[in-house]
Parts: C-alpha cells; sequence; structure tokens
C-alpha cells in the first residue's frame, strides 16, 4: 500500500464527536428515564426505547445545535488526527442532515481538527462504496462492505459495535486514534 496514493475516511460521531453522550442526556431529559452510554449496545438502539427514527434524528440535530457542549471521544484529538495525517490523505467523512453541517465545521475547527477535504453523504450505508483504502468508523454497518470491497476498516470500539466480530483481514477492531495511526503505520511497513 502506497503512503502517497493512501486515502483515509475519517467518520465524526462516535469517533471524533461523542454525540451519543448528548444525545443520551437530551433524551433523558426529554423521557424522565435513564439510559446509560454503556447500555447502548446496539447500532439502532433508538428502537428499544420506543421511538420512531425522526425522533432519534431530532435528538441528533439537537446536540448538534448545541455543539458547544459537544465532547470528543478523546482528549488531544487535534493532535491525533495530525499525526494520521502524516500517513496519508484524511478526509473526513460524514452523513447527516444539511442543516447541522454549518455546526459540524465549528465543532471542527474549536477542536483544532484539520483535514484534506470534508465529504458529506446522505446516509452512512454509502460509506463503504467511497474510493478510500482505510475506514475510521465505528459503524457496523461498513463491515460487510468493506470486507467484500477488501477496504480496511478500524472499527472504533464503542458499546454499539461490540457484537462485531473483527476476526476478517479487512476489519480490526481499535481503541484509539493512536491505535489507528500504529495500526496504519504497520501497514505501510509491509
Ligand atoms: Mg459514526
Amino acid at each position: 500500500m502506497s503512503r502517497v496514493l493512501l486515502r483515509i475516511s475519517l467518520d465524526v460521531d462516535g469517533v471524533l464527536a461523542d454525540t451519543i453522550r448528548l444525545w443520551i442526556r437530551l433524551w433523558s431529559k426529554k423521557s424522565g428515564q435513564r439510559l446509560d452510554y454503556e447500555d447502548v449496545i446496539e447500532w439502532n438502539f433508538w428502537r428499544g426505547l420506543g421511538i420512531t427514527s425522526e425522533e432519534f434524528m431530532e435528538l441528533m440535530r439537537m446536540a448538534w445545535r448545541m455543539w458547544r457542549d459537544l465532547p470528543p471521544t478523546e482528549p488531544n484529538l487535534s493532535e491525533k488526527v495530525a499525526r494520521l495525517r502524516t500517513l496519508g490523505r484524511v478526509d473526513i467523512v460524514t452523513a447527516r442532515p444539511r442543516d447541522v453541517e454549518k455546526y459540524t465545521l465549528l465543532w471542527l475547527e474549536a477542536h483544532g481538527i484539520s483535514f484534506d477535504d470534508i465529504v458529506w453523504i446522505r446516509s452512512s450505508g454509502m460509506k463503504a462504496r467511497l474510493d478510500y483504502d482505510v475506514f475510521i468508523d465505528d459503524s457496523p454497518l461498513l463491515v460487510d462492505g468493506c470486507m467484500l470491497r477488501t477496504r480496511i476498516l478500524l472499527l472504533y470500539d464503542r458499546p454499539w459495535n461490540r457484537n462485531i466480530s473483527c476476526e476478517s483481514e479487512f476489519v480490526r477492531r481499535i481503541r484509539s486514534l493512536d491505535e489507528a495511526y500504529q495500526v496504519i503505520k504497520g501497514m505501510l511497513a509491509r
């Protein structure tokens, strides 16, 4: 795999921004029910709460409108993403409603996160079809597409993807962005 050509897709929700943490706060306030982060063990966890996808999305939008309160997943994201960029081209690739794009840009800027390009897509299901060598993502929806297209998925460890088996040579679980850096660096050295 050539250093020059390496294209890395970096996800936002669940990998850079800990959106679900704020989502849970908003939902608990609205519903009066308790939900712990570690209990969010499914991608479509909101179904188990008896809400519609529209209600789920509306709270996601609200969380993004409150971008100043949206925590990062890890400290020092700025340095960690900059380090990834020494390995190749890093594009932010994210699915979201148009009306929250501006808040996403503000959040990325506030956290000093640099990137080569930002790609807005309509649904995360189509992400694996994009032309990247490596996807850093928390979504289990990318697993099949990456295996089929022999692309590398570095699955960012979250409670909602822990049921995914990472035994394929194309799917590997990572617990931090530093680990992503080490894995990609190892791939390049081969
Ligand atoms: Mg995500």
